[in-house]
């Protein structure tokens, strides 16, 4: 009998952990599917495909074309789009779909998050006096903080920003996590940062910045998650694997 085929949407950590555990349980074929945005993407221990679908009808295909029995949405809790495609397609298809998606942040004693919805609301709350600022939400929203040039930015991402920012003071970072807290708080000091914009990515690999921050005491614009389509949803890989048994593999 065909092994039941099983879709990981990845691009993060945890789609690339998931990716091993099941590469190495014979009862499933697993793939995984990334976007392509990384240059040199980190190889990848199960089949891999690269590249968009063309929209939800486009995975809706894949999803028919390559028998997939379970999609496994594990990008990143920022990419919404594909997680929206995701859902839209499952429901043409009826195949199963599971979301892995790390817990958010939550703030500690000694935080100090001005909450914000999106990126663009991140530039306003940076206010009209110049600051020192450390944008840490990946290069593919960068060029909104374009609309603010008062400040001055160090600004992190694992490929560069294209097209070059439009600012005139800016230091580009090119590194790929985790990042460790001692580092992070080196790097705030040396910059002299005083205030931070990221994402609540959740997960260990990019939390070091908002610990450093915190004892450091400087202040995080953070981008807060919308909130997910309204599919099963796991927090980690083991919980995944657990589920994944249960649906596909019944004792
Ligand atoms: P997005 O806005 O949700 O997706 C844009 C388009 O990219 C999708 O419509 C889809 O194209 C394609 N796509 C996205 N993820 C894909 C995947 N895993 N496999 C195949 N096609 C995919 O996503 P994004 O914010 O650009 O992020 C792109 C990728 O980077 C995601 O896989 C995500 O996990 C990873 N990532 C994102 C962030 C972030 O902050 N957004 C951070 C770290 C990693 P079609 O419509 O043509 O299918």
């Amino acid at each position: 009998m065909e092994k039941p085929r099983i879709l990981i949407l990845g691009g993060t950590t945890e789609a690339r952990e998931l990716a091993r555990c099941l590469a190495e349980d014979v009862r499933y074929d697993t793939a995984i599917s990334l976007a392509g945005r990384t240059a040199d993407p980190r190889p990848q221990p199960v089949k891999t495909r690269i590249g968009g679908f063309g929209g939800a009808d486009g995975l809706a295909h894949f999803l028919r074309d390559e028998n997939i029995a379970l999609l496994v949405d594990a990008t990143h809790p920022f990419a919404a789009r594909i997680s929206h495609n995701a859902a839209e397609a499952v429901q043409r298809t009826g195949t199963r779909l599971l979301a892995l998606r790390r817990p958010e942040w939550q703030p500690e004693p000694g935080d100090r998050w001005t909450p914000v919805e999106s990126v663009t609301e991140a530039v306003h709350a940076l206010g009209d006096v110049p600051r020192r600022v450390f944008l840490a939400i990946g290069r593919q929203e960068a060029f909104h903080f374009e609309a603010a040039p008062q400040h001055s930015y160090i600004i992190r991402s694992v490929d560069p920003v294209t097209p070059p920012l439009d600012l005139p003071d800016q230091e580009a970072i090119l590194a790929t996590g985790p990042f460790a807290q001692a580092d992070e708080a080196t790097l705030l000091e040396t910059r002299r940062i005083d205030v931070i914009v990221a994402k609540n990515s959740g997960g260990s690999a990019t939390y070091g910045k908002i610990a450093a921050a915190r004892r450091l005491g400087i202040e995080v614009i953070m981008v807060e998650r919308r909130k997910p389509a309204d599919v099963s949803t796991v927090g980690s890989c083991d919980e995944a694997l657990d589920r994944i048994a249960h649906w596909l593999a019944p004792a």
